[in-house]
């Protein structure tokens, strides 16, 4: 089955074709990111307007690389929440338009549900099985005994770990967003600077970044009073072993404790090279669990991974109506 899907939650305007759930045909991305650079961070208004500007290129070059027709297609499938609410409606009232004029089911898919099915791109996935879900404003464990079924079994009290990478980089002067940058520092770095781990309750699956960043933060203002240097590759370092630690005992503790098969890494920190390797250590010295990580091209916000998630929620029976709203706080629970 062919389907075409549609992602425009945040800055990336993208429209993919896939088959089968697991094969790519096209995947278009516009980014914008360089028009949010200046401004640090994304800003709805522009990012509303970009999206309107480059979504119907952005159709016809996904159909034309895929080499097919509308004919071909047997569902639109489309990010309907959660996300900036002006962006979300761009996408969303695209793929309804073509729909209706095409007359193809259609069908809406939660983001965080497609960083997860991004996986599926990659190899078959296994249950029972659990994700560690780490994006820009997500930082969850996901279980799921099988397809299209998701238990959020721990998630950030407060800071997602991609803004705090991103805020930690500005507080380091460095360009939007921070994360890769960050990654590129640490690799060069060494763990020099004490920050805390915040593990919070010992049985708890829950996070917690914002103490954390706080301490950078703090290292560096304390550094400036005192007329000192600070060494931004170690500093990075540090920061990077602290949320890695935490992320991966967090993470086997839950996969040991709910018996998965395979572990899976979703959303745009995965392409985080001190994670990977974390997790890599982690699941050889187990040796019981299977690791799938995205390649980087489908980490950050992608449309590949709404149809790879839209193909398993048309094939349960999802559909939604010509009414669907973009949901900008949808819960991940309420497909
Ligand atoms: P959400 O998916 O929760 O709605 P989002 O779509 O904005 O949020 P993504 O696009 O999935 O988030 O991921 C973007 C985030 O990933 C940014 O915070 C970015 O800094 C971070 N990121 C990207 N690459 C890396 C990396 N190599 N190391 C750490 N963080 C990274
Ligand atoms: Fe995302
Ligand atoms: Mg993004």
């Amino acid at each position: 089955i062919l389907v075409l899907a549609v992602e425009s939650s945040c800055d990336e305007t993208s429209v993919a074709v896939i088959k089968n759930g697991t094969e790519i045909l096209s995947n278009v991305v516009a980014s914008q990111i360089e028009s949010h650079k200046r401004f640090g961070g994304v800003v709805p208004e522009v990012a509303s307007r970009h999206h309107v500007e480059s979504v119907t290129l952005v159709f016809e070059e996904a159909l034309k690389v895929a080499n097919v027709t509308w004919d071909d297609i047997d569902a639109i499938t489309v990010t309907e929440g959660p996300g900036l609410i002006g962006s979300l409606l761009i996408g969303i009232n695209a793929a309804k338009a073509l729909a209706f004029a095409h007359d193809i089911p259609l069908v809406g898919v939660h983001h965080i549900a497609g960083h997860i099915y991004a996986n599926q791109l990659v190899e078959p996935l296994e249950f029972p099985l659990l994700a560690l879900v780490v994006s820009g404003g997500h930082t969850e464990l996901v279980y799921m005994k099988d397809h299209y079924q998701f238990e959020v079994i721990g998630e950030t009290l407060d800071d997602a770990v991609g803004e705090a990478y991103d805020k930690v980089a500005r507080t380091l002067s460095l360009p939007y967003p921070g994360g890769p940058h960050i990654d590129r520092l640490a690799a060069v770095g060494e763990d020099t600077y004490k920050l805390p781990r915040v593990w919070l309750d010992k049985e708890s699956y829950d996070f917690s970044f914002s103490g954390l960043k706080s301490a950078v933060i703090n290292t560096v203002h304390n550094a400036k009073q005192r007329g000192e240097e600070i060494v931004p590759e170690n500093l990075a370092a540090s920061f990077q072993a602290s949320v890695v630690e935490v992320l991966v005992e967090k993470t086997m503790r839950a996969a040991r404790e709910y018996n998965v098969k395979q572990i899976i890494v979703a959303g745009g920190v995965s392409a985080n090279k001190g994670l990977r390797k974390g997790l890599e250590e982690a699941v050889a010295k187990d040796g019981h669990i299977k690791l799938t990580v995205p390649p980087l091209s489908l980490c950050t916000d992608n449309a590949a991974m709404i149809g790879a998630a839209g193909t398993m929620a048309y094939l349960k029976g999802h559909r939604s109506g010509m009414d669907m709203n973009g949901l900008s706080g949808m819960e991940l629970t309420s497909l």
